[in-house]
Parts: C-alpha cells; sequence; structure tokens
C-alpha cells in the first residue's frame, strides 16, 4: 500500500488531496513555488517543499525538481492532480523510471489519449460511438479535403490532435473557407501544441456535455460511475456541472457505461477516467478521453457516494475495486459551480487579496476550496478558487440548495462569477434541465451592456 504520496499540484485539488491521504493515514508532502507559500495544504501536509518561483514553467512543470522533492522526502508515489503535469506521458515515464508510482494510467495509455487522433482510432475499435469524420489527420490534398467536407457535411470542425483546453479547433461553414481553415488550425497547433497533426469532424451544432467518469484496476475489473453533464460552457471551459445528466435512463446509462468499460478493458486502463461525449437527439459522440481525476469529480462522489480519489490511490497501490458494477447506484442529483476569481460581466481575472471570506453550509453542501480570509489569490494561475457543490434528493432540491448556498458565501476584495453562477441558476431553461453547449454564451450575448 502507497504510504508517502508527494502531491504535484496546487490549490483545491491539493488540498482534495491531501484530505484523502489524512483519512487513510497516508503521509503527503506538498510541494509549492515561492508565491504560493500560504497555500492550506502547504501548510497542513506532512512536509512541504518549495520546488522554484511562480511561473509553472519553473515550478509545477518542472519535473526534475518535483523528483529531487520527492526524493529527498522519501515519497513512494506521486499524485498529478488535474491541470499541469496531470496528462504528460513522458512526466508519467520520469516518475516510474525514478522509482516512483505514479497514481494514473501507464505512460502509454496517456500517450495513446493525449493524441485524439489515435484516441478515436482506439473508441472506434472497442464499439465507442464517435463523431463522423476524417478517421484519421488530414493531409495537404487540397482536393481530397474537400470531398470529405461534401461527405461530412458543413459546418465541420477542424481539430488539432494534441490540443486541449478549448484551444486549437475552428469551425467551417462553407467549403470556401475549408482549405485555409485547415491551413490555419494546422500552424496554430504546431505553435501552440507542438503537433500540427490536424483532423476533421462533423460539427454538431447543439449538442450537451456528457461525461462517463469510469475507474479500472490492474486486475482487469473496470466500472463506470454514471455521468455528468458539463453543457454550461463559456468559451469551451466548464462553468457548472451536474450529475446525472438530465433524461438519461437507465437503459442508456448502462449501455453507453458498458461501451466505455470494454474500451477501458481493451486499452488496459488503470486509474480513474473521464470519457467525454457530445449528445444530441439521443446518441453519444465520443470526443476525448481524460486520463485523470476531473474537476468536477465531485458531482460524482455526491450521488454515488465513491470516493474517487481513494480509488485513484487504492488502484495505484495494486488493490483490486472494492465496487463491483451493481454495486454503484445513483441516488439523488448533485451540482459544481467554479468558482472563478474573475469579473461576472468582463470574465478578466481578480486576483489579490481575500479580505473575508464566509464559508456556505449545511445537508449537501460541500466547499472545496483553499481560500480562506486573508488568503492572496496569485495572478500566476487558474483563476479557478473553488468548487461550491450541493446534492439533493431530486434535481430540483439540489438547485434551490445551490441558490441557497450561492447567497451564503461572502468573499469580499475580489471580484468572483457568483453572480452569474446565480444568473444560471435563477434561468428557466436551465432549471428545466439539458440546455446545449452553447446555451450559456447565448444567454450572455442576449443580456450585454
Ligand atoms: P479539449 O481537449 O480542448 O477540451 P474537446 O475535443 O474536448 O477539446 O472539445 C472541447 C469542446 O469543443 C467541446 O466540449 C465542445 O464544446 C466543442 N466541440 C468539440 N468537438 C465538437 C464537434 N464535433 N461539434 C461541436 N462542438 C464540438
Amino acid at each position: 500500500m502507497i504510504r508517502k504520496v508527494l502531491i504535484a499540484n496546487r490549490g483545491e485539488i491539493a488540498l482534495r488531496i491531501m484530505r484523502c491521504c489524512r483519512d487513510l493515514d497516508i503521509h503527503t508532502v506538498a510541494v509549492y513555488s515561492q508565491a504560493d507559500r500560504d497555500l492550506k495544504h502547504v501548510r497542513l501536509a506532512d512536509e512541504a517543499v518549495c520546488i522554484g518561483p511562480a511561473p509553472s514553467a519553473k515550478s509545477y512543470l518542472n519535473v526534475p525538481a518535483l523528483i529531487a522533492a520527492a526524493e529527498i522526502t522519501g515519497a513512494d508515489s506521486i499524485h498529478p492532480g488535474y491541470g499541469f503535469l496531470s496528462e504528460n506521458a513522458d512526466f508519467a515515464e520520469r516518475v516510474e523510471s525514478s522509482g516512483f508510482t505514479f497514481i494514473g494510467p501507464t505512460a502509454q495509455v496517456i500517450r495513446l489519449m493525449g493524441d485524439k487522433v489515435s484516441a478515436i482510432a482506439q473508441m472506434k475499435a472497442a464499439g465507442v460511438p464517435c463523431v463522423p469524420g476524417s478517421d484519421g489527420p488530414l493531409d495537404d490534398n487540397d482536393e481530397r479535403n474537400l470531398r470529405l467536407g461534401e461527405q461530412i457535411g458543413y459546418p465541420v470542425i477542424i481539430k488539432a490532435a494534441g490540443g486541449g483546453g478549448g484551444r486549437g479547433m475552428r469551425v467551417v461553414h462553407s467549403a470556401d473557407a475549408l482549405i485555409e481553415s485547415i491551413a490555419l488550425t494546422r500552424a496554430e497547433a504546431d505553435a501552440v501544441f507542438g503537433n500540427p497533426v490536424v483532423y476533421m469532424e462533423k460539427f454538431l451544432e447543439r449538442p450537451r456535455h456528457i461525461e462517463v467518469q469510469v475507474l479500472a484496476d490492474t486486475h482487469g475489473n473496470a466500472i463506470h460511475l454514471a455521468e455528468r453533464d458539463c453543457s454550461m460552457q463559456r468559451r469551451h471551459q466548464k462553468v457548472v456541472e451536474e450529475a446525472p445528466a438530465p433524461g438519461i435512463t437507465e437503459a442508456m446509462r448502462a449501455d453507453i457505461g458498458r461501451r466505455c468499460t470494454d474500451a477501458c478493458k481493451r486499452l488496459g486502463y488503470r486509474g480513474a477516467g473521464t470519457f467525454e461525449f457530445l449528445y444530441q437527439d439521443g446518441q453519444f459522440y465520443f470526443i476525448e478521453m481524460n486520463t485523470r481525476v476531473q474537476v468536477e469529480h465531485p458531482v460524482t462522489e455526491m450521488v454515488t457516494g465513491v470516493d474517487i480519489i481513494r480509488q485513484q490511490i487504492e488502484i495505484a497501490s495494486g488493490l483490486a475495486l472494492r465496487y463491483k458494477q451493481e454495486d454503484i447506484k445513483v441516488r439523488g442529483h448533485a451540482f459544481e459551480c467554479r468558482i472563478n476569481a474573475e469579473d461576472p460581466k468582463t470574465f478578466m481575472p481578480s486576483p489579490g487579496r481575500i479580505g473575508h471570506y464566509h464559508a456556505p453550509g449545511g445537508l449537501g453542501v460541500r466547499m472545496d476550496t483553499h481560500i480562506y480570509s486573508g488568503y492572496s489569490v496569485p495572478p500566476h494561475y487558474d483563476s479557478m478558487i473553488g468548487k461550491l457543490i450541493v446534492s439533493g434528493n431530486s434535481r430540483e432540491r439540489a438547485a434551490a440548495r445551490m441558490r441557497g448556498a450561492l447567497s451564503e458565501i461572502h468573499i469580499d476584495g475580489i471580484r468572483t462569477n457568483i453572480a452569474l453562477q446565480q444568473r444560471i441558476f435563477d434561468n428557466p431553461d436551465f432549471n428545466e434541465g439539458g440546455t446545449d453547449i452553447h446555451y450559456l454564451e447565448k444567454m450572455l450575448a442576449a443580456t450585454k451592456e
């Protein structure tokens, strides 16, 4: 069993991992940049090591510094959290070749899923439904690409095989713009991701984003923990998430879930993972797999009662899954609001010192955050400062509870997106359930000025 975990991350997820380790009597090593000395988990962890200056490239992405910190402290394993190095196959390889356990899948699987073209090929072979598309990289043959565009039918989307974080894609509405768009996306993909490979997919016009959480152990077992709906997005970034997804029946869940677990077995997948789908007209279309824990994992924990971080640690320790598929039941409903340090209207980041912070509370209310009164949000990292998660017996009850919890939070000194979250939870269409991925941007555009 793992005894000492180095947490290669910061903020709320580092705190979440640290709390889980404490539950399991596992020692923790926090690592931090010079800008992050005051992080809550740094103060609470058994040991803490400064790994470099504020910029992520010199600290949280600094592989030699992380490995050295693990060596110095005698950690036996490294949890990458999400973001930073969590989906970096070279890092996973380095961790394991240095003699530590990487709490996540093998480097080989991370690499395979990190390339969207190879991920789609794997999924097709496993019987997971995919978006109609080029089924492989686009080449420089303009004629062939134009023919492909006609076959798939406009609008299409050109996507970078190495893309991530909502970047490296371009929608094309007609043949006139296709060739130029391919060239532009390719150049951008090369510059940003160091990989010029692009592919083409049908652009779905009003899909929802629905994703399936899976767990797989090293003994050939794989289960799914049902699905989440993450359709409330702005610029491809999730704003609100919920579990289960409105309107998904038990039969649909069982079918798509089984396809995902079959794919896990085929891939030799290990750990927690997420299959992301677009969902339209009753059909699921795979878009990518995330080979790590996700920001929104708590909504699944709230409705299934499964501690996902704990499962990651147990799987990495070589234990067999403690749950069988039939043990997993979805009870009630849960929502998560991402709380960002940003202006609710302009979305400009708003770092700075928090004066007072009052947390919401009560039955079914969970606030995963590293902030506290007097904490200064540094300008160097993601603007997400916490996640408010609530659950209730039904979607309506959970939404009502979220409205109450949002009105209770008090964070002064910086601007936050709480007002935007309140607008979403006051919106009749959202409350009805099943709004698509474009809804939030349309809502924002309609109320500008
Ligand atoms: P990333 O790795 O950057 O998150 P994804 O492939 O997961 O990229 O896509 C991110 C978002 O882009 C999706 O949630 C969706 O909003 C949009 N998107 C991607 N592919 C399509 C598609 N074929 N049709 C419509 N929207 C798409």
